[in-house]
């Protein structure tokens, strides 16, 4: 049996690893489908404490990993699809393998949502992405919409211009939930532009290559036509959790529920990160509860023993 399981190897998953490994709990974290999270899909991340000069995303979540390494800790890849509570601990089914840990340290994070279009299915990869750091390249010399108003939006927007010759953000209200400091970045850019009230309602092309968007009037419910290369989404996250229904309480969004001690519903478990985050989503803060679910894990083991 494991001393501790971490599944999700970000910045939350790594910086558990980190102390469980300093503590000589040997931990083995997995990584499911997106590793490294979200980090991995940003670009400059300017307020993490410790970097002056800001530091790349994928970079520092890379860094964070290999000292964990440092201290002995073990990473694998492998997709939890469930867990169930047993004498002493917990099982875990990654893959095809069972496996059995003392502690448990749930750091999946969250993806990217969707609009939910049909159309959207026809041109998901070929013309709507949910990241500007990986596909954003393709867009040189094309204009493109970004949708949403969130921090996210403002970062995507804005790396966006390095290669599009427009940039248009579609926000649903006429305000925007962006910070001040990164909406000043958005609009002192002179490629980008704004339309306020607006939800995209069907992504246009014909059939293999998007060349529009239909837009409608969150206010008067008019529909427009608008023409563009590609859709950026950026409307927020949903957390990493389905595979844990039925065995501890999430919220109503599918949160997991954690105390500010980060234990969870079922005692041995606990959570970190993003995939417990309704309110900050830092990646300071994501590092901060890595670090306090590891030392939660650890005076239960003691405890246990
Ligand atoms: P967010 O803050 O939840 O913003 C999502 C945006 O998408 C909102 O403006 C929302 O509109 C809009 N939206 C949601 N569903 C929509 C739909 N179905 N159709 C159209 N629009 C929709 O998400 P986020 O921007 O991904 O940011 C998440 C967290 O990460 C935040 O805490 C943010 O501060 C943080 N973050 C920080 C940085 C940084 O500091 N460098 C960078 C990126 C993200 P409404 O406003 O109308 O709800």
């Amino acid at each position: 049996m494991e001393n501790v399981i971490i599944l999700g190897n970000g910045i939350s998953g790594c910086t558990a690893a980190i102390y469980t490994a300093r503590a000589n709990l040997n931990p083995v974290v997995y990584s499911g489908p997106e590793a490294g999270g979200q980090l991995t899909l940003t670009t400059e991340v300017e307020n993490f404490p410790g970097f002056e000069n800001g530091i790349q995303g994928p970079e520092l979540v890379e860094t964070v990993k290999k000292q964990a390494q440092r201290f002995g800790a073990k990473f694998e890849t492998g997709i939890c699809k469930g867990v169930q509570k047993i004498e002493g601990g917990f099982e875990l089914t990654i893959g095809e393998n069972k496996i059995q840990t003392k502690t448990l340290i749930i750091s999946t994070g969250a993806s990217a949502r969707w609009l939910g279009l049909e159309s959207e299915k026809t041109y998901k990869g070929r013309g709507v992405t949910t990241c500007a750091t990986c596909d954003g390249f393709f867009y040189k010399d094309k204009e493109v919409i970004v949708i949403g108003g969130g921090d996210s939006a403002m970062e995507e927007a804005t790396f966006l211009t390095k290669f599009c010759t427009k940039v248009t953000l579609i926000h649903r209200r006429d305000e925007l939930r962006a910070s001040k400091i990164m909406q000043k970045k958005f609009f002192d850019n002179d490629k980008t532009d704004v339309i306020w009230n607006s939800e995209v309602e069907e992504i246009v092309g014909d059939g293999t290559k998007l060349t529009g968007v239909k837009l409608k009037d969150t206010k008067t419910g008019e529909i427009k036509d608008f023409s563009c290369d590609g859709v950026f989404l950026a409307i927020g996250h949903t957390p990493n959790s389905k595979f844990l229904e039925g065995f501890i309480d999430l919220d109503d969004h599918g949160y997991l529920k954690a105390d500010e001690k980060m234990h969870t519903s079922v005692p041995g478990v606990f959570a970190a990160g993003d995939v417990q985050d309704t309110r900050y989503r830092q990646a300071i803060t994501a590092a901060g509860s890595g670090c306090q679910a590891a030392m939660e894990a650890e005076w239960h083991i003691a405890h246990l023993e």
